[in-house]
């Protein structure tokens, strides 16, 4: 009887305890303010990279991607609100801005309203922002990360919407949407000019020919419509990459968002072409050894290298050779396949695990210390 008591004292004094414990949790919990991780951050995006795709690259390069050096892996889902296989649209605007929305948005919600970017959340907290893409820097990758329409095809109002933004450095093809051959009326060039940029492009000098000592804001046009495929001589984009990464830091306290794509992965998925998709996997792989050698000599920026969505279904398919990658596919529109991520540096570890695309964005907010500051009031009110 006594045994009994005591051991019911003991429960009691135990679940007291416990009791006790929880009531003086929230004050140890308080969580401190949200830390600044990444001073920069470089969000590359392999348009329709699926795991094939790196796998054929990597086999086709003789068993190595500068990809390799990433110690953080993690997959997202990369489905659109209304559509399980998403285009490059919404799944553009998902990592961006945040919201899962239609295919063909672009920075808009379901309802198409415009949603803040991570873009304009940097160029508000003070960072230089930049865009680099192998397609026309209006093609729906790129356009997520600083337009709002409710259509990819718009392409002269997005263009338009590079006059709204705060944007210091943009380099990829589509100098017709800009210029005087737009069919909305006059070019836009000398309004940019008036916004400080320097405008120059591949008709007037090679991209490693520009001095951008004295340069404030910094565009480069690659083609007129699309840039060619890496096949047929379109080789900037590692270089690219590199001076977009040095001109957005010559202020180093500063920070910066940089985005850049592989834009025709996809288009080689498209035409079910696995020359096509090697090629251009590799000359993206090429520009993630430049921005990573950047990364691991400047210490405080977070490198994110991911896909919006696969293209094909592609597969590495049986009596394939490291050297002779024999492609299948099973499809000539996207797929609804998770797709990997890589990180690297500081904030590098948010990206681990299986999450949704939209995390993307929250995350590089995270890395960022955006949540910190944008909503101070939020943080641990108990
Ligand atoms: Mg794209
Ligand atoms: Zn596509």
């Amino acid at each position: 009887m006594r045994k009994t008591a005591a051991v019911l004292l003991l429960l009691i004094g135990l679940f007291a305890c416990t009791k006790n414990t929880q009531n003086a949790l929230p004050r140890t919990l308080i969580a401190p303010p949200e830390k600044v991780l990444a001073k920069n951050v470089i969000l590359m995006i392999g348009d329709g990279m699926g795991l094939g795709q790196i796998t054929a690259g990597m086999y086709a390069n003789g068993n190595y991607l500068n990809l390799e050096g990433f110690p953080v892996i993690g997959l997202q889902k990369t489905h659109a609100y209304n559509n399980l296989i998403t285009d490059s649209a919404a799944s553009a605007t998902a990592m961006a801005c945040g919201v899962k929305t239609y295919n063909a948005a672009i920075g808009v919600d379901k309802d198409t309203l415009p949603v803040k970017n991570i873009l304009e959340e940097a160029e508000e907290q003070g960072l230089k922002t930049g865009l680099v893409a192998t397609s026309t820097i209006v093609h729906a990758t790129p356009a997520s990360f600083i337009s709002h329409q409710p259509m990819r095809s718009m392409y002269e109002y997005i263009a338009d919407d590079f006059l709204k933004s705060g944007i210091d450095l943009f380099i990829g093809g589509g100098l017709k949407y800009f210029n005087s051959q737009r069919k909305k009326g006059n070019s836009i060039l000398p309004q940019l000019q008036q916004k400080g940029f320097t405008i120059s492009g591949i008709a007037n000098d090679e991209l490693v020919d520009v001095y951008l000592g004295n340069v404030d804001k910094f565009a480069y046009f690659t083609a007129n419509d699309a840039p060619i495929p890496n096949a047929t001589g379109r080789d900037y984009l590692p270089q690219a990459s590199m001076i977009a990464a040095k001109f957005l830091n010559r202020n180093r306290k500063q920070g910066f968002f940089l985005m850049i794509e592989g834009s025709q992965i996809d288009w080689g998925g498209h035409a079910n072409d696995t020359k096509y998709i090697i090629s251009e996997v590799q000359d993206f792989d090429r520009a993630i050894g430049k921005i990573l050698a950047f990364a691991k000599r400047d210490k405080e920026t977070l490198v994110i290298v991911t896909a919006d969505h696969e293209t094909g279904g592609f597969a590495i398919n049986p009596k394939s050779r490291k050297d002779s990658i024999i492609g299948a596919f099973t499809s000539s529109y996207h797929t609804g396949t998770m797709v990997p991520v890589f990180a690297y540096g500081p904030g590098a570890e948010l990206f681990s695990g299986i999450y949704e695309n939209t995390a993307i964005h929250q995350k590089m907010r995270q890395a960022l210390g955006f949540d910190h500051k944008a909503d101070s009031t939020l943080v641990s009110p108990e």
